[in-house]
């Protein structure tokens, strides 16, 4: 988290900063982020965690030579030709395997999920056989060593299944499962406190009614956000625009029971806007940067004795946008995540858009999937940084590149979905 030289950090006031670049401002957030601990956890729970070491399989799967259909269990040699005739010796069921072996012209009544026995090496599906007493005719050709699930074909014991830095689906938690874990060893989630500052917020059904009241929405967001990416969430409430009141709540968010501190509002240069005096009061050691984005304002950023502060603009959609390009991220590395974003998609413009100036713009914008499988994006009419029922509406952010030029529905774009 130092600054490097080139990064136009810390201007002398009165000096005006260059704007920061999107991925230069992602690349400070998270440099040196990384997983904070490791804990297990049962592997019903694990979904959503990043894992924290490679996985091995504990066993081979299928655990031996298994059918993959319900019929006779048979020598391929045996079947080359259409009819041949078996003598059924036997049968071989899931969880009660044949105990003998199938020698030549011989069939063992088998199913799906049962172990093939010893010589058999193809399965003959029933609906190809016909039954006499312990004779079977097959009816029609199969070929050797077909409907057998052969032992490993899935994992071996010893062979990792799973890496480290993996954030876990559904999907592979029913492979650790399978692997015989119980319980998995996942990065521990970042604990997130949240504080917002402004003398007009209340909260919501609290106000008087009065015009100056703001019912505030941040918070709601922004712990949706973090608990989404992994976090523990701690909402420390709503703080007057006082300097004192502010530093005592940011005493508390550093005195050691979180990893990180959010911020939403206060982070401009008025008179009112003292999320950052307080920070530095504390003894956070903060940068603050324009970044060249839109919407938002000047980013915060910095850390004290191994906590991590993120200053976020008081406007809802800044703070929301803000906190899906930088927070997330953020919170992603903190569990190790392999991949920590922001995940973007490609898509194609539905609606010609005009040239964008120095600022990488995050519009909200409408997807639109056509029968072809690609996705046409319309950004909404207002990108008002403070209309929440644009944001809610929307369910992607459409990026426009700085300088990018004019450009017309059809060409090829850049979108981050809404995952909510
Ligand atoms: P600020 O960054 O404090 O200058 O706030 C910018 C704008 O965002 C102002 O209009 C605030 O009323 C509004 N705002 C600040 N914090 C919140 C919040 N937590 N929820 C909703 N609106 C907010
Ligand atoms: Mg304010």
């Amino acid at each position: 988290m130092e600054p490097s030289a080139t990064t136009g950090m810390d201007k002398p006031a009165g000096k005006k900063a260059p704007l920061m670049g999107v991925e230069e401002a992602i690349a400070l957030v998270t440099a040196d982020a990384s997983a904070l601990g490791v804990e297990q956890v049962a592997v019903a729970l694990a979904d959503g965690r990043v894992l924290a070491q490679d996985l091995p399989a504990r066993r081979t799967q299928p655990p031996a030579d298994m059918s993959a259909m319900d019929g006779y269990a048979v020598r391929g040699a045996d079947i080359a030709q259409t009819p041949a005739r078996l003598a059924v010796i036997g049968e071989s069921a899931a969880g009660r395997p044949f105990a003998g072996a199938v020698g030549p012209n011989e069939a063992v009544r088998i199913f799906t999920g049962a172990v093939v026995p010893e010589g058999a090496d193809t399965v003959v599906i029933q609906e190809n056989t016909s039954r006499d007493g312990e004779i079977i005719t097959t009816t029609a050709p199969t070929a050797a060593l077909r409907n057998v699930r052969k032992k490993g074909c899935d994992f071996t014991a010893g062979t990792p299944g799973l890496m480290a830095g993996r954030r876990l689906t559904g999907r592979d938690i029913m492979l650790a499962a399978a692997m015989d874990h119980a319980t998995l060893p996942v990065a521990r989630r970042p604990r997130v406190a949240l504080l917002q500052t402004g003398d007009e917020l209340v909260l919501p059904g609290q106000g008087t009614g009065l015009d100056s009241e703001i019912v505030v929405s941040n918070a709601f967001g922004l712990a949706a956000l973090a608990r989404r990416a992994g976090a523990d969430v701690t909402d420390l409430g709503l703080v007057r625009d006082d300097l004192a009141a502010i530093r005592a709540v940011v005493a508390q968010a550093l005195s050691g029971a979180f990893d990180l501190v959010v911020s939403s509002g206060g982070a401009s240069v008025g008179d009112h806007d003292l999320m950052g005096p307080a920070l530095r009061a504390e003894g956070v050691e903060l940068f603050v940067h324009k970044i060249a984005l839109r919407p938002g304002k000047p980013l915060m950023f910095g850390s004290k004795s191994g906590v991590r502060v993120l200053g976020l603009p008081g406007n809802p959609v800044s703070s929301h946008v803000c906190a899906m390009v930088f927070l997330v991220p953020l919170l992603r590395a903190l569990q190790g995540d392999s991949a920590p974003g922001p995940v973007t998609a490609p898509a194609r413009l539905a609606v010609d858009v005009p040239a964008n100036d120095v600022r990488r713009d995050f519009m909200r914008a409408r997807m639109d999937r056509h029968a072809d499988g690609t996705v046409h994006v319309t950004p909404c009419a207002s990108q008002d940084s403070a209309m929440l029922s644009v944001l809610a509406a929307a369910d992607c952010l459409l990026i426009r590149p700085p300088f990018a030029p004019a450009a017309k529905a059809g060409d090829p774009c850049e979108i981050i979905p809404f995952d909510d």
